[in-house]
């Protein structure tokens, strides 16, 4: 995997992660404190509502217990009880359309002893109506519904009421009772003074205007399907089970004497100030936002750094296995990266001048190790490494090979009569001539050593490589380099021995050389001036 590759893989893990860890904050701290509080705040509000509804209820029945105490003719009604004057009672309360414009539906005055003095019903209509639960002594009592002499004896106050909700022929109702004294609290206690009412539609109608039209009633048939829904139940401390709004309503729940649910009251809960989809839609923008600026950041990274790094780390890279340094990439960027990839591509340009510097000194010691400084032709070493290129490469062994060693007659006295100097000059010039007189495809010219040369002619049989000895020969004679020094002849000759290899036998340069030298030997013997094969 390249170095790129790699950081790009590392680089899109921590995004992801970086996304993943946005989302899980995000989650927890919806989850954990922000839901929570909007919950908190929303049962704290359904709370609040549900506690308006109960005060109203609440301020109604102290309406009526006002309305029971308040009587006008409070102490007439003491005396009418202690003298039981049901008649008197009976026509200064029991009249219909009193109690009906004041949403009552009965009153009665008991004595101590929850015997009727005085008093009368009537029921939702109005029409005359006798509840069996408040017209029976034991049934008063039973239901605590009455005030007796142990109630005043365990009270503190002079006067004491009594607010119970029962049951009066299957419909939620509600009584208040007040102990009977004199108004001013003295006289002995002679009955209690009851007034009733069913609680109905009517009667939740009164409740405080302004809610009232928004208040349900739900009566006791229908009050225990909203049982595990309410919030409160009338008048205890504290509700049981933290229960919050059921299809958008908040319900109290108001029980009887005995602890049963009697009726519910509902109002409509408030609109909500949020709203969990609105959270989880928030939580996909922030996601999508969040991970199009990661994406984008991605983007940018990869442009401006994970590219030009792959691009400089390819480069570098191919360079290396290569050992070629002539690619170049381009960068138009200013960040450091750009920088450095620009910076590579001098690099590699140092690097490709200094090699092509290197190269070309190396060629030319190369050049001077091989060749002979005077002459210019290739020297002794040159000319091993073509006999060591002739014997390792089997198709040019294959082939004829000859050999042709050249040497310079009397040139002791040619040195002895013109000087070294001249004598360099010319064996420079005879060295010319050979040059010239060569194929430098197929044959290697060398000095081999003082005024001897050696020329080695591949794919060259023993007929050739005399023909060309003559031509050598004849080329120096016919050169006419004046040589006074010498008795025989007045110019520089060559003394030439030659020396062949058939195409199938094996090349052995120190048996041609020795067979060729030999061959000049005699050559020299002959007379000089001419060539001699060996
Ligand atoms: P022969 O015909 O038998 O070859 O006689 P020769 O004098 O050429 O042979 P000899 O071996 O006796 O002498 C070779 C001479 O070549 C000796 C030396 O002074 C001369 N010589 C060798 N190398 C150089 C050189 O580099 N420069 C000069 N000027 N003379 C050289
Ligand atoms: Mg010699
Ligand atoms: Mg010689």
């Amino acid at each position: 995997m390249v170095i790129g590759a790699r950081l790009k893989k590392r680089l899109l893990l921590a995004f992801t992660a970086a996304c993943f860890t946005i989302l899980l904050a995000q989650t927890i701290i919806r989850h954990f404190w922000i839901l929570p509080t909007f919950e908190a705040m929303t049962r704290q509000n359904d709370r609040i509502d549900i506690q308006r509804v109960e005060s109203q209820l609440q301020q109604e029945l102290d309406a009526l217990s006002k309305m029971v105490f308040d009587s006008s003719a409070w102490d007439t009604m003491y005396e009418a009880a202690q003298q039981r004057d049901t008649q008197w009672f009976n026509s200064d309360y029991v009249i219909a359309d009193a109690l009906q414009r004041l949403d009552v539906n009965g009153w009665y005055l008991y004595d101590t002893q929850a015997n009727i003095i005085g008093g009368g019903s009537f029921n939702s209509d109005y029409q005359p109506y006798s509840p069996t639960v408040l017209e029976t002594p034991n049934l008063l009592i039973k239901n605590n519904l009455i005030i007796l002499s142990d109630d005043i004896t365990t009270s503190q106050s002079e006067s004491i009421h009594k607010v119970r909700f029962i049951t009066i022929d299957k419909t939620p109702a509600v009584t208040v009772a007040y102990n009977v004294t004199r108004s001013d609290g003295t006289g002995e206690f002679v009955g209690t003074l009851l007034l009733w009412s069913f609680i109905d539609e009517g009667f939740i109608e009164n409740l405080t205007p302004g809610l009232a039209n928004d208040i349900s009633f739900y009566g006791t048939d229908e009050a225990p399907k909203y049982k595990e829904h309410l919030i409160r139940v009338f008048g205890e401390k504290r509700s049981a089970v933290e229960t919050t709004q059921h299809n958008r309503r908040l319900y109290l729940g108001v029980n009887d004497q005995a602890g049963d649910l009697l009726f519910v009251l509902s109002i409509a809960s408030r609109e909500r100030t949020y709203d969990r989809s609105l959270f989880d839609s928030s939580l996909i923008t922030g996601l999508l936002i969040s991970g199009s600026v990661f994406i984008l950041f991605y983007l940018y990274i990869n442009q401006q750094v994970l590219r030009p790094l792959r691009k400089l780390y390819t480069l570098v890279n191919s360079a290396i296995r290569n050992n070629d340094f002539s690619a170049r990439d381009e960068y138009f960027g200013n960040n450091e990266l750009h920088q450095l990839g620009r910076g590579m591509n001098e690099l590699f340009t140092l690097i490709e001048n200094q090699r092509a510097e290197i190269l070309e000194r190396h060629q030319k010691l190369k050049h001077i190790s091989n060749t002979d400084s005077m002459t210019t032709l290739a020297n002794r070493r040159a000319l091993d490494k073509h006999f060591a290129k002739l014997a390792s490469d089997a198709e040019l062994a294959s082939q004829p090979i000859s050999m042709i060693v050249a040497d310079i007659d009397h040139f002791k006295l040619y040195n002895d009569y013109y000087g070294h100097d001249q004598g360099d000059k010319a064996l420079c010039e005879v060295a010319n001539i050979l040059k010239y007189n060569t194929n430098p495809d197929s044959h290697f010219v060398a000095r081999y050593g003082g005024e001897e040369f050696v020329i080695v002619l591949s794919n060259t049989d023993k007929q050739e490589a005399l023909k060309v000895a003559e031509t050598l020969r004849n080329a120096v004679a016919s050169a006419h380099i004046t040589h006074q020094g010498r008795a025989d002849l007045s110019y520089v000759t060559l003394s030439i021995g030659v020396a062949s290899k058939a195409a199938n036998e094996a090349f052995d340069s120190d048996s041609l050389f020795k067979i060729a030298d030999d061959a000049l030997y005699k050559a020299k013997k002959q007379g000089r001036n001419c060539c001699v094969v060996g």
